[in-house]
């Protein structure tokens, strides 16, 4: 199997009159995150981490925050547009482990809804997601609670792309059993290549 790896790292403010809003999941919290999109920087440390995998660049390149287009925009629909690029580019999301390292409130009792969440949206089994959680101990901008920050790495395997896989139709021409209708025939061949 071909596996790749990429990371991902995002922060953003926290402030008042906004939802808080972690891997798709909006949290119950005083303040929530300040950003062009949702701010969900989870999500966008996760679709960094694939755009990386993948070699296609980052967030920043494929919605530009100075775009109209994703003003407000849900961060779970960006994660499944870049998953479609990953896929047509014959790459499998294999695995996506992550950190969120926030201050307060606790991450734990929303863990595995933001595990289901994000597992939805990359199109594998919950186990293959994974949600860790850590503070910033009192330090730094995470510490004195000014703003969220994540990371996260994803794997990807190499699949089979859709133009990699062809069907043909051919029929009988009257003659034979297909000919004559007692049945239908198919054909396939396969490569494989030692890697
Ligand atoms: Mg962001």
């Amino acid at each position: 199997m071909t596996a790749a790896t990429g990371i991902g790292w995002d922060s953003h403010r926290l402030v008042a009159g906004r939802p808080l809003i972690l891997g798709g999941v909006t949290i119950p919290h005083d303040r929530g995150l300040d950003g062009h999109s949702d701010a969900d920087v989870l999500t966008h440390a996760v679709i960094d981490a694939l755009l990386g995998a993948a070699g296609l660049g980052d967030i920043g390149g494929h919605f530009p925050d100075t775009d109209e287009r994703w003003a407000g925009a849900d961060s779970i629909a960006l994660l499944r547009t870049v998953v479609g690029l990953v896929r047509e580019r014959g790459l499998a999301v294999a695995h996506v482990d992550s950190t969120v390292v926030m201050e307060r409130p606790k991450l734990a009792p929303h863990r595995e809804a933001i595990r289901a969440s994000l597992a939805d949206a990359l199109g594998v089994a919950v186990e293959h997601v994974n949600v860790k959680a850590s503070t910033g101990e009192g330090m730094g901008f995470v510490g004195r609670g000014e703003g969220v920050a994540a990371l996260a790495a994803a794997t990807l395997a190499r699949g089979v792309a859709v133009e990699h896989v062809n069907v043909k139709a051919s029929t009988g021409e009257g003659m034979g059993f297909v000919g004559r209708g007692e049945g239908v025939a198919a054909l396939a061949a396969a490569t494989l290549a030692r890697g």
